[in-house]
């Protein structure tokens, strides 16, 4: 079912539900039985902001097949800590 809109020049806009396709271009006000035309509209669209649409994105993609890790990750490289009284010594 789709919501159509209808505008009668004495009571205004109405909304008529029928099923996709099968709207009239005029239909009979509801209130005085005088005909109406058919208003076009812009369609229900959603106007998600960028960072939630990824976030759902990657969350609906996790649902169905989730990031499986096949192999062991390289462990962290760890910092090397020289001792400053080795820069004294002699080098070979
Ligand atoms: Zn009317």
């Amino acid at each position: 079912m789709a919501a159509y809109l209808y505008r009668c020049p004495a009571c205004g806009p109405w909304e008529v539900r029928r099923p996709i396709g099968t709207a009239q271009a005029e239909e009979r006000c509801p209130s005085c039985g005088d005909t109406g035309r058919r208003v076009y509209t812009a369609p229900l669209l959603a106007r998600t902001p960028a960072p939630l649409a990824a976030a759902r994105s990657r969350e609906e993609a996790s649902a169905d097949a989730p990031a499986v890790t096949t192999a062991v990750p390289p462990a962290p490289r760890r910092p090397v800590r020289r001792d400053p009284r080795w820069s004294a010594l002699p080098r070979p």
